[in-house]
């Protein structure tokens, strides 16, 4: 049997303490965890909060679920989308739209699509109702046309609602035509326009109508925020957008697609992204 030295005791001494101290803490920290578990968070006995079955500050009702958020654009860069988003076009392909013949035929290069005129309007397959949707779009530097006639496309929600993608720096349309307007109804509360060949951000919430035996029973409301500016703050919105006359509502699913307009001007998009929206506690 060997014997250890004296440098070799105390070495293997100070080990052993070391291997102790560290089984501890972990043993500390699991029961701490365990307790952490079982405590109580939040509150029962406080009032319900009306039409909920909630009491205030609940610790019983479902935790949030998590989302990692994405970051910002750049001109040069789009930015990344949250990670619950559903990606509808990343600068590579049209593979999650479609179009006139069954085909999206928009141009894509460099990392976004552009409209080709006469193509005809793109939607997605994919189908949504409520939802967050971020948009980026760039007008043409070449500089064609006044009024409706300069840079237009649109982003019709449910392939019904439109949203105007035109270029209005510098340039007079009639207000509820103009950027960021809703088509026919609602010009946007500014004009926050970007010149031609920036970058441009829609970031939009909608909450789609809802249709009971074929009538109307909740309109669909939007809010708009155009280059980091709110354009629309929750606004009802009429009916379909249309050309020249009062938009009126016609009973359609609870999903629809996001159609992106060919209004004959070369328009460019990138970083398209979509959030469908749940309830509460959903
Ligand atoms: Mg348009």
């Amino acid at each position: 049997m060997k014997f250890l030295s004296e440098p070799e005791r105390i070495f293997s001494l100070i080990f052993t303490f070391v291997l102790f101290l560290s089984f501890t803490v972990q043993e500390i920290s699991a029961m701490q965890s365990t307790d952490q578990q079982k405590k109580k968070i939040g509150y029962e006995t406080t009032p319900l909060l009306p039409n909920s079955k909630w009491h205030v500050h609940d610790g019983n009702r479902p935790q949030p679920p998590v989302v990692t958020p994405g970051t910002c654009s750049t001109q040069k860069k789009p930015g990344t989308p949250p990670s619950d988003a559903i990606i509808l076009f990343n600068g590579k392909d049209l593979s999650k739209w479609t179009g006139k013949g069954g085909k999206a035929n928009w141009k894509v290069e460099n990392g976004y699509m552009e409209v080709v005129k006469k193509t005809g309007d793109i939607e997605t397959k994919e189908h949504f109702g409520d939802c967050q949707l971020h948009v980026e779009w760039a007008e043409p530097t070449v500089i064609e046309g006044d009024s409706q006639d300069r840079g237009n496309s649109g982003v019709f929600l449910m392939g019904h609602y439109e949203v105007q993608v035109l270029d209005c720096y510098n340039n007079k349309t009639y207000p509820d035509g103009q950027t960021g307007a809703i088509y026919g109804q609602a010009p946007p509360l500014v004009n926050a326009c970007r010149p031609p060949g920036e970058w441009q951000t829609y970031d939009i919430i909608f909450t789609a109508p809802v249709f009971e035996r074929k009538k109307l029973v909740k309109p669909a409301y939007i809010t708009v925020i155009h280059n980091g500016v709110v354009i629309h703050n929750h606004k009802k919105i009429i009916g379909f957008t249309e050309h020249k006359k009062v938009g009126k509502y016609s009973p359609h699913p609870a999903k629809g697609p996001l159609k992106l307009q060919d209004h004959g001007n070369p328009v460019r998009y990138r970083n398209i992204w979509i959030r469908p929206l749940k309830n509460y506690d959903e």
